[in-house]
């Protein structure tokens, strides 16, 4: 078959699903942060996995790069055109696909289409009076596909994992147009390559996902929800612990909050939020702890955490959720801290992680040398501290320009990533490598590692037309023309 690929391309989804107007593909090429514009020649949104497989087809036969892309609330900027790209590239939105196919009680599975938003997905499981875990400031908009293509992380991974832990099975579309049906159900399956991990946190280099089996989980019965103020990253690597040995496994989540992300929360939230303790501290925690048997086992063991800790001097002050409502205040004051960043100018952002007993010694070192570089900066320190993993995130002085902070950046960004080094750390812990952080990958990881990765991109994807230039590229660089 011949003619113009573009309307080959456009055919296999229809012309109604075949956007290339300058408008209607504005949401597509640009990310939420602002950093990131590209041009591609058009976005299908395709409705089944056959259409998915023969976009695949076709791209390969014509050498045409394919970005696959979820919700497009990514921040490594890796469903987006390259920045290096010239608008050759086509975006396949999955949006389409969204359906929740079957809720398994008896397996505790949920099979659903790469497309389906994760709220939905987290409501449809409390309708079958179940728990998927995974939990993330974008699930209102963010697709499931999207986060098993990142592998994404968020509030839940203390107790469930990432989501690597919480997938079964998959479907997905190879680059020749094979479609591999991996949707296992299987809590046991020894059968060699366990091939779905490929795909998850693959970022859509070797292939689509399409379909995907959830792992569900008891609903807990009880869940309650502390916020609590000390002096020190040390207090809560002492407190973190201390709540560790005395809850284990119900201890659900253990969020760590500088003070500057905490006003600036505050200052910045839509809801104005009341300041959740009565003073002022230099650091938050903000601490859940669930129940799987009565409601009340989850409050009796918070205010024996709580208690011990005061006793002990690690937490200067403490006060429990009394209500839904207010525990759902105080994670809304930890959510609301990645956009509450925005009014305060240009910031230059960091996902890392550290073991988690190195965390106030890298706090403490990586502060010194951003401020030594820039004197002002206002460090907007918070995340998953019981994951080790920390959004380590850099206002621009009062006073700067974007352009100004911007141009420290390099300077910035060496000084964390000397430290990451040190501490044995990693360069994402949850937003992946996108275009973002490709070269630092490549700068960074096991040379042996980077050739397997290399390896396997060859044979899975020859063409190299599956979001390319993202991740890694499939040649050492000195070969790259
Ligand atoms: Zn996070």
């Amino acid at each position: 078959m011949s003619g113009d690929p573009a309307q080959r391309f456009a055919a296999i989804v229809g012309s109604s699903h075949a956007l290339t107007k300058a408008d209607q593909m504005a949401a597509y090429i640009s990310d939420t942060r602002g950093r990131y514009q590209g041009s591609a020649r058009m976005v299908l949104r395709p409705g089944s996995v056959e259409e998915v497989s023969a976009i695949l087809h076709l791209a390969s036969e014509t050498g045409t790069p394919i970005i696959p892309q979820g919700g497009n609330t990514g921040l490594v900027a890796g469903g987006l055109p390259l920045r290096e790209g010239e608008g050759r590239e086509i975006i396949v939105s999955l949006s389409r696909m969204n359906r929740i196919l079957e809720v398994d009680t008896d397996t505790n599975t949920m099979t659903v289409e790469a497309g389906a938003v994760l709220q939905t997905i987290q409501q449809a499981a409390d309708e079958a009076n179940r728990l998927y875990p995974l939990s993330l400031g974008a699930q209102g908009s963010c697709q499931i596909g999207g986060t098993i293509s990142t592998n994404a992380g968020g509030t839940g991974v203390l107790a469930y994992g990432n989501t690597r832990d919480l997938v079964m099975g998959l479907e997905a579309v190879l680059p020749s147009g094979a479609v591999w049906n991996g949707l296992s159900r299987l809590r046991k399956d020894n059968t060699g390559y366990d091939l779905k991990h490929l795909f998850i946190g693959g970022e859509g280099t070797l292939g689509i996902v399409t379909k995907a089996v959830l792992k569900l989980f008891p609903k807990p019965r009880g869940r309650d929800v502390a916020m609590v103020g000390l002096s020190s990253p040390r207090a809560a690597l002492d407190l973190f612990n201390a709540a560790r040995s005395m809850a284990g496994n119900a201890l659900t989540a253990f969020e760590l909050m500088v003070d500057t992300a905490m006003e600036f929360t505050l200052l910045h939230a839509q809801n104005k939020p009341r300041r959740p303790l009565a003073a002022q501290h230099p650091w938050y925690v903000l601490l859940e702890v669930s129940s799987g048997r009565l409601a009340d086992d989850a409050r009796l063991l918070i205010e024996d955490i709580l208690s011990s800790a005061l006793e002990r001097g690690l937490i200067a002050d403490a006060t429990i959720a009394e209500s839904g409502q207010q525990r759902a205040n105080f994670w809304a004051l930890r959510e609301d801290m990645s956009w509450a960043q925005k009014p305060e100018g240009a910031s230059i952002k960091h996902d890392i992680s550290v073991p988690v007993g190195a965390i106030p010694d890298f706090i403490e070192e990586a502060d010194a040398a951003v401020l030594a570089i820039t004197p002002g900066a206002r460090i907007v320190n918070f995340g998953h501290m019981g994951d080790g993993n920390l959004h380590y995130n850099i206002s621009q002085p009062i006073g700067w320009t974007a352009q100004q902070h911007f141009d420290r950046e390099p300077d910035i960004n060496e000084a964390v990533y000397a430290l990451i080094a040190k501490y044995g750390g990693s360069i994402s812990a949850e937003h992946g490598i996108g275009q973002m952080k490709r070269d630092r990958l490549a700068a960074s990881k096991d040379a042996t590692a980077l050739a397997m990765m290399r390896q396997i991109k060859t044979a899975l994807d020859p063409g190299n037309i599956m979001n390319p230039g993202k991740v890694i590229w499939p040649e050492e660089p000195a070969n790259r023309a």
